[in-house]
């Protein structure tokens, strides 16, 4: 009786609406930085968040026989599970999530019409400090994985603040003796629809090649996601990274090795994390907030 009654209680639309409100008015509450920051956000980038967003069909192929399936497809999966996380509505950016931050690789025919674009956005900046790192004999390439553990490590202790916070573990500890860097060369991917590649950035020097910065990019479908890019403290003002993602895109819009090929989506978190300098550099390169739709076979 006591549940029938309950049940009667909660059926109430005058009580269901004043539930739903009030879960509302928690979540603003709740969310309202990230909604602040979005806001903002936008508006740097010329758009109104409650426009309907572009929808990035993203095809993780996860049909494929290949070995790396089990591995890259849930991987990726969580990635933009986390980035479609609260996205209730179906063409405008979410309320209570983060956006992801795309580049349609479909829209430029190469990579000279990439970097045109950059070069617009940065006043000829970027390019610039690209080719002020390779003038100070700095050059980039794809690494084995895992083959710069130390250097990774001690890269990233290189600097006590990162662009999505505070990093010290690495700064204040050093290296196990057990990291070492491997040099081991890169093999090329089993699946051309499912891999990882490794990017370093060196500098050379006396002593030999130095790793400066590290990035891994990882290819499910037609989607590459940047798993990591960081620079080394020291290298950052010499324009190390600039250079390195300039080789990346140059790789994947020159779509000249069969695994670049049939790649729609770069993907590099969201638009709302980490710090205005990280928004800064996905703005200048050309990430725009798109909504991710895997509904479509995946
Ligand atoms: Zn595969």
């Amino acid at each position: 009786m006591r549940l029938q009654f309950l049940s009667r209680f909660t059926a109430s639309p005058a009580l269901r609406r004043a539930a739903r409100a009030y879960k509302n008015a928690w979540k603003r509450f709740y969310f309202w930085p990230l909604h602040a920051l979005r806001k903002a956000r936008f508006e740097k980038l010329g758009l109104d968040r409650r426009m309907p967003l572009a929808i990035a069909a993203v095809n993780l192929a996860s049909d494929c026989k290949c070995r790396h399936t089990s591995h890259y497809v849930p991987l990726s999966r969580e990635t933009i599970r986390e980035l479609t996380a609260g996205n209730d509505r179906k063409n405008v950016a979410s309320l209570f999530g983060a956006t992801a931050a795309v580049i349609d690789l479909d829209t430029f025919a190469n990579f000279d019409a990439w970097r045109v674009q950059v070069s617009r956005a940065t006043s000829g900046k970027y390019h610039r400090s690209a080719n002020k790192a390779r003038r100070m004999g700095y050059s980039a390439g794809i690494v084995g994985f895992n083959s710069y553990h130390r250097s990774v490590y001690e890269l990233t202790g290189s600097k006590f603040r990162r662009s999505k916070g505070l990093l010290v573990w690495a700064a204040l500890i050093a290296p196990p003796a057990s990291l070492v860097d491997t040099k081991k060369p890169p093999v090329p991917p089993v699946c051309l629809e499912h891999w990882r590649y490794c990017w370093g950035a060196f500098k050379s020097t006396e002593a030999g090649e130095k790793l400066v910065a590290s990035a891994i990019l990882i290819r499910t479908g037609n989607v590459v996601w940047i798993q990591r890019f960081i620079g080394h403290g020291d290298a950052l003002k010499d324009g190390v990274t600039k250079m390195l993602i300039f080789d990346i895109m140059q790789w994947l819009l020159a779509r000249a090795e069969p695994g670049t090929q049939g790649i729609r989506y770069l993907l590099h978190g969201s638009i709302e994390e980490g710090s205005t300098g990280l928004f800064d550099w996905k703005r200048y390169l050309g990430f725009k907030p798109m909504l991710l739709d895997s509904a479509s076979p995946s």
